[in-house]
């Protein structure tokens, strides 16, 4: 893995979030990115986020939401700030922000940054590993007099992002240096749904801005999203965030750790009787290790050592 040395030293204050979606338990796979980003917020000085993607009806399970904020507290990764009451802060939930996408999509669409696509199915706008690309871009140059008169006529439609006519797009990521994407392979993706709902890469982008985000560190996986989610930060006019991703946890068997695959519920873990300051323990060696290779620490000592560059 390639580093890149000529990333500036992060000066604090910084904001980070964990945004996970509420279709299940948190388990050691995905929590790891929750550790990560609550370690290198305390490290730095800063606030915590933790933001609800909930945009995703269909994949949406109920009771999730309790699930993961229990498991969180139970960890000790309270987020710093949020909309709550009494005291606690509850977390951002997408679906509570509407009006600031399709606000956001307008403004958009007025730069002609996206259009309509009309009588297209939805799809998530995220691409799936070893997804074979279809191009869609039909509707890419239809006037917009043209489309105006489809909208009105009721023909549902989505949207799609313009990708730029650029060569490529170069993501800078803290742990893995420069990733350079050629934009060709890039589709005119979706970024709302026929009912107007933004996709994920649209939604995380618009929240990442708003508040404030200066450090987006979260799982490999998500990297083929990035150079989607950096064009539509230069729609809006404004400065990505630095990204970290992270490597993947692997299974025993090689896979990716998912619940199928032996990532054990962080609620199962509690119930067994493990310390949480351990499990923050183990989870923060998955990928990092201290630089006098001490494996026992407590969550003081983390916060004290731990940081990106050792990734
Ligand atoms: N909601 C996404 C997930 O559950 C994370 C989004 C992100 O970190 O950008 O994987």
């Amino acid at each position: 893995m390639t580093h890149a040395p000529d990333l500036p030293p992060i000066t604090g204050p910084v904001r980070t979030r964990f945004a996970p979606s509420p279709t299940g338990r948190l388990h050691l796979g995905n929590v790891r990115t929750a550790v990560f980003n609550w370690l290198f917020t305390r490290h730095h000085g800063g606030a915590f986020v933790l933001r609800i993607e909930d945009t995703d009806l269909e994949r949406n399970l109920a009771g999730s939401e309790e699930g993961i904020l229990e498991d969180l507290r139970w960890l000790g990764l309270d987020p710093d700030e949020g909309p709550g009451i009494g005291g606690a802060f509850g977390p951002y939930r997408q679906s509570e922000r509407a009006e600031r996408y399709a606000a956001a999509l307008g403004r958009l669409r007025a730069a002609g940054h996206v259009y309509p696509a009309f009588g297209e199915e939805d799809d998530g706008g995220e691409e799936a590993e070893g997804e074979v690309r279809r191009f869609h871009r039909s509707f890419r140059e239809l006037p917009p007099a043209a489309a105006a008169a489809r909208e009105a006529a009721g023909e549902p439609f989505v949207l799609r992002f313009r990708v730029p006519d650029v060569e490529e797009v170069t993501v800078v990521d803290r742990i893995r240096g420069e990733v350079r994407f050629p934009a060709a392979e890039i589709d005119d993706f979706v970024v709302a749904r026929r009912d107007g709902r933004p996709t994920y890469n649209f939604a995380v982008v618009v929240d990442d801005v708003e508040m404030g985000i200066t450090d987006v560190i979260r799982g490999a996986g998500h990297l083929s999203n990035t150079p989607r989610q950096q064009l539509i930060y230069d729609a809006l006019g404004a400065d990505p965030p630095r990204f970290a991703h992270l490597p993947t946890v692997l299974s025993p068997e090689g896979g990716k750790l998912s619940k199928r695959s032996g990532a054990d519920p962080v609620s199962e873990l509690r119930e067994r009787g493990v310390p949480p300051e351990a499990v923050v323990n183990y989870l923060s060696l998955l990928g990092w290790s201290h630089p006098e290779e001490r494996e026992i620490l407590t969550v003081a000592e983390l916060v004290e050592a731990l940081d990106l560059d050792r990734v």
